[in-house]
């Protein structure tokens, strides 16, 4: 048994036989042609050829999976029918190039424009660019295309990539499952497969060497994760997991454009983590009311540098506009602990977790601090950004945020640049001190937003990653359930809205004990959203109430969690 991880881009369970896609090498000769009118003609036949397959593909598409997943091959036939696109091809042909070659060098220019673009489904479209360019060689060499129309019931996918011309022929039902080798969420793997319904997985390098044909392989398209030769025991389990998904997927259907309430009318919001500004695309298509904690880390570490202001305000920006007024709470960087920047060259420290990170380097490196916030208040101007302060333990860390805050609008103001007056700027609670300083805190910030991750560990002095105490790691012990409630009704009595970003809003087992607490917004991850409606919707005030009472009566961890497991709706 071997387990992969890549990218969850297709959610459910499949377990089948492994079959490799594997396309045939496109080998021509360079060489330049004598006659560049006949060339020209042999590149018009293969156009036409090439608009007409995928015509009918995008005919049988419409019919088998949507009209939406049909545009995208119609969108093909535009492409190549654009003159502004083939002239250049023609112009080579006619200074002596091969038709391959002249469509490779041109196509190849125009997926490299594509790919250097900000916005994540831009750069998808340098994909069909490639699909589009690699059929038309096809067509010009005799070659037939991967035929996946007439696979066996059970068969898991394996290929490098999942064109849509692939997909137009696809049987679904005989289709168990699909892994790639490439492709992110917004890729047109993704798309597909979600369209189709097929559980997959993206990104898992080298899958198609690592994997035979015939391979027994389980697709966890919910968790990201491919296990390949699962063992009998491994198979029982996907399977259970996997009937339990398929209903429970058509029960959550019901929740979908609903109002996230508790049982008796009480209204609360239901966001979503994000790391990126293009995540907000899957926030949207799985009904995230906005987003409740943007980890700005990640901009950081996928650059070699500091991210410019500029750069940080496009990001932003966009996570703003694509909500379309719905809140975005962006957190300020998170850096140090376990998440290392190399170019920041921070220093070895004996306790990373309790040393120089999030607010603390943030406020002696103000230079940089101040670049993020003015990409923050500049991008306030476009939606409903709200601004988090990390790590917070002592009242004047947020007072020295909110007056560099203050100090960068007033050079905004000289400069006439706008943004959000009212910006609202919130108090991240996850560390012990934070949690008994509430109520003075919940004076100071504009929210509270409760991150059980971090709030666990340093409240249970527990280093989740050693295993000799990571039992301790558990938000059901006592302390961090007292602690959760103190926060809560810390924030209420002060009349602030109080969230929760830690892994625990999502915990069904967890729910009674928020609905009883109050907690106003619940910020989850996007596949969650669903599940995460459907439990708050199970649970009336007063029933959450007598849990809470229970529960707040026990002693341990241990008596904690089999009470909520007792009381699990
Ligand atoms: C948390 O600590 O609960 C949290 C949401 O932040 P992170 O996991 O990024 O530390
Ligand atoms: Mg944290």
């Amino acid at each position: 048994m071997s387990k992969f991880n890549g990218i969850a881009g297709s959610e459910g369970i499949g377990i089948g036989k492994a079959v490799l896609i594997k396309e045939q090498e496109l080998n021509y000769e360079q060489k330049s042609v004598l006659k560049p009118e006949d060339e020209l003609n042999r590149f018009e036949d293969a156009v036409r050829v090439f608009v007409e397959k995928t015509t009918a593909m995008a005919d049988s598409m419409r019919e088998n999976v949507g009209e939406k997943e049909s545009e995208i091959l119609m969108g093909h036939v535009l492409m190549i029918s654009d003159s502004a696109m083939t002239d250049e091809v023609r112009n080579n042909i006619h200074d002596g190039a091969t038709s391959e070659s002249a469509a490779e060098e041109v196509f190849d220019m125009f997926a490299a424009i594509f790919e250097s673009a900000d916005d994540e489904l831009t750069k998808q479209r340098a994909a069909d660019i490639r699909d589009i360019k690699t059929r038309l060689i096809k067509i010009l060499q005799g070659v037939h295309e991967a035929d996946i129309s007439s696979l066996p019931p059970g068969s898991i996918i394996v290929a490098y990539d999942l064109t849509p011309s692939m997909t137009a022929g696809i049987k679904k039902e005989n289709i168990a499952g699909i892994v790639t080798e490439t492709g992110g969420y917004t890729s047109h793997s993704a798309i597909l497969a979600r369209a189709l319904e097929i559980p997959a997985v993206l990104s898992i390098q080298d899958v198609t060497r690592e994997f035979k044909n015939g391979q027994m392989i389980v697709v966890d398209g919910t968790s990201g994760a491919v296990v390949s030769d699962p063992d009998q025991e491994e198979v029982k389990e996907y399977t259970v997991l996997k009937k339990y998904h398929d209903e429970e997927k058509k029960e959550l259907l019901k929740f979908i454009g609903k109002q996230t309430e508790t049982a008796d009318g009480d209204k609360v919001g239901l966001v979503c983590n994000i790391g990126k500004p293009e995540d907000c695309a899957e926030v949207i298509e799985r009904d995230g009311e906005g987003v409740g904690l943007f980890r700005t880390e990640f901009l950081y570490m996928n650059s070699n540098e500091q991210p410019a202001e500029d750069e940080q305000f496009e990001a932003y920006k966009k996570a703003a506009m694509t909500m379309k007024g719905k809140p975005v709470i962006i957190r300020t960087l998170d850096v140090g602990g376990d998440k290392d920047i190399p170019y920041m060259n921070l220093k070895k420290e004996d306790n990373p977790f309790l040393g120089f990170r999030a607010v603390r380097y943030c406020l002696q490196n103000r230079e940089l601090y101040s670049t993020q916030l003015r990409a923050l208040l500049r991008a306030s101007a476009f939606g409903e950004i709200k601004i988090m302060v990390p790590l917070v333990t002592c009242v004047d860390e947020i007072r020295n945020v909110k007056s560099m805050i203050r100090s960068i609008m007033d050079d905004l103001d000289k400069e006439g640049i706008g943004y959000n007056k009212d910006i609202s700027v919130g108090v991240m609670i996850e560390t012990p001190a934070a949690a008994v300083m509430a109520d003075v805190l919940a004076k100071e910030a504009g929210f509270f937003s409760i991150g059980t991750n971090d709030l666990t560990g340093y409240t249970m002095a527990v280093d989740r990653g050693n295993a000799n105490v990571s039992y301790l790691y558990s938000a059901y012990n006592p302390a961090v359930i007292r602690s959760i409630k103190r926060i809560i009704e810390c924030g209420k009595s002060e009349g602030i809205m109080v969230g929760m970003c830690g892994e625990a809003a999502a915990d069904p087992l967890m729910a009674p004990l928020l609905v009883s607490f109050g907690l106003d917004e619940y910020s989850v991850s996007p596949t969650s959203v669903l599940s995460a409606r459907k439990v708050i919707s199970l649970w009336t005030k007063e029933e959450a109430d007598k849990v809470a009472d229970v529960v707040l009566k026990c002693t341990t961890e241990e008596e904690v969690r089999e009470l909520l497991i007792r009381y699990k709706k």
